[in-house]
């Protein structure tokens, strides 16, 4: 028992001394590892085999120099990244990040969530991410399609249907995976529908894809709530960021009768008791792409809160959906003491350790995202699918598929805690499955 408590620490160990500095990855590592001693009590072939020693190995990292023009003819240096974290269970599969704060540290520990994510969605993805140290805000279209071609110039020679599969995260939605395939599409001589996921359902894109990750945090939350004899409705709920993912969780949770008081970006918080009014927050992201201050503008009964902390407004359903480590300690403690009762990730790892373990011991319904934001890479998969047949689905069909590949998520991570000790506890349930389903293929393959 001590042994395998000392193998976690060493391993643990030597994650931070062989990648100095790379905090986020550090945290992500030390998260998960730390989960799985009863595995390796329960598997010692996984020990024996050096299973997590070789999981915390990304199986390449590529970086590279993108050059490209403003619309003044100034030239500009991003740098690229695209790590292929772990394909023991398909292609590599994540999202790409254009956000200034990209750096290799951030997209490594995305890249390691996202092959436990893709191993509990149960389909046949390996985990892989990427991005640039761009900044889109503010640029023109001109300027986001050059950087795009540029960037993809170098990626495509990396990329395949059966290879790797980039997707969108922060900084790049429709419009970047446009310009993105139509580079790719140019440079190759193919149209590769399967190369890339989060397309225009115009152009091979699946229905649902844009509104997948946030509906599926609802699902996930409905799930967790259900368990508890509780249901989404009617709860007062508040959801931060105000991109893609934050967008269709708040609009999943009004379908189903939830309130939405609040939501954010990174200068400040929108507060309006009489609930959020989503076809103006639809219209200042994704049309206008405005900071979400033009909303207290349109509804003066609505507070703006400039650098404001979302978490002191009192809820009973809490989403962080902006970026990782936005939810600390001390705004738990704040949520928990306001009544909240439960917290579900629409973002990559937004919950500091600090922030996990007061929520877990308080016996709150805590949705890790590994979980809890699988929707969208699973309704990737299902783009996935429907490009490699030539078929499109109706919008009902993918929802449905949707809703139910979130029930079994959920279900999968809830039994798994059961089994291994920790009832009601999904981040070891989630933790233990992903591993264990990575694990089975990599021993299968041998020394790979
Ligand atoms: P978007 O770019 O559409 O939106 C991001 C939102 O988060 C914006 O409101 C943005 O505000 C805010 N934000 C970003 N960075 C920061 C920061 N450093 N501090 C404060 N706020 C910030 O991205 P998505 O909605 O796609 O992604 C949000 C999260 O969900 C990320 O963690 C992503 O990894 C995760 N995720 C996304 C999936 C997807 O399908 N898109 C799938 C699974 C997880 P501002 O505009 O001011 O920057």
């Amino acid at each position: 028992m001590a042994e395998i408590d000392a193998r976690i620490r060493r391993i643990i160990a030597d994650v931070m001394r062989r990648n100095p500095g790379e905090t986020e990855f550090h945290q992500a590592v030390t998260e998960v590892t730390e989960t799985l001693a009863p595995v390796l009590r329960k598997y010692p072939q996984y020990a024996e085999h050096k299973i997590i020693e070789r999981i915390c190995e990304p199986e390449r990292q590529i970086i590279f120099r993108v050059p490209w023009q403003d619309d003044r003819g100034e030239v500009h240096i991003n740098r690229g990244f695209r790590v292929g974290f772990n394909s023991a269970l398909g292609p590599y599969k994540g999202g790409l990040r254009f956000h200034p704060s990209v750096n290799l540290g951030i997209v490594k520990f995305l890249g390691f969530e996202q092959t436990f994510k893709n191993a509990i969605t149960g389909m046949p993805i390996g985990g892989a991410k990427g991005g640039a140290d761009f900044d889109p805000k503010g640029k023109s279209d001109d300027e986001v399609m050059r950087f795009c071609q540029s960037f993809m110039t170098e990626l495509y020679r990396h990329l395949g249907e059966f290879t790797d599969v980039p997707a969108g995260d922060i900084g790049v939605g429709q419009r970047e995976i446009g310009y993105l395939f139509g580079q790719y599409k140019r440079i190759t001589n193919r149209y590769e529908s399967g190369v890339l996921t989060g397309k225009s359902p115009k152009w091979g894109g699946s229905l649902v894809r844009k509104e997948a990750t946030g509906y599926g945090v609802v699902y996930f939350v409905e799930e967790m709530l259900k368990v508890r004899g509780d249901s989404v409705q009617g709860k007062t709920c508040i959801v931060s960021g105000s991109g893609n993912v934050a967008i269709y969780a708040m609009e999943k949770l009004q379908q189903l009768g939830a309130k939405v008081v609040a939501c954010s970006d990174s200068n400040g918080v929108i507060y309006d008791p009489r609930g959020i009014r989503l076809e103006t927050v639809k219209r200042i992201k994704e049309v206008e792409r405005r900071r979400i201050s033009a909303y207290a503008e349109e509804h003066p009964e609505a507070e703006y809160r400039a650098g404001g902390n979302i978490w002191t407004i009192p809820c009973e359903v809490a989403l962080p959906c902006a970026t990782q480590n936005e939810l600390d300690e001390a705004s738990v403690r704040t949520l928990l003491a306001n009544g909240c009762l439960a917290v579900a990730e629409g973002a990559n790892m937004p919950t500091t350790p600090g922030g996990v373990r007061a929520l877990l011991e308080a016996g709150a319904a805590y949705g890790p995202g590994k979980a809890a934001n699988a929707g969208g890479v699973a309704t990737s998969a299902l783009e996935m699918q429907q490009n490699a047949s030539r078929d499109a689905w109706t919008f009902e069909y993918t929802e449905q598929r949707l809703r139910e590949i979130m029930q079994k998520i959920h279900h999968d991570c809830y039994a798994t805690a059961e089994e291994f000790g920790c009832p009601g506890n999904y981040v070891v349930g989630a933790n233990i499955l992903g591993f264990l389903r990575v694990a089975e293929a990599m021993v299968a393959f041998g020394l790979i």
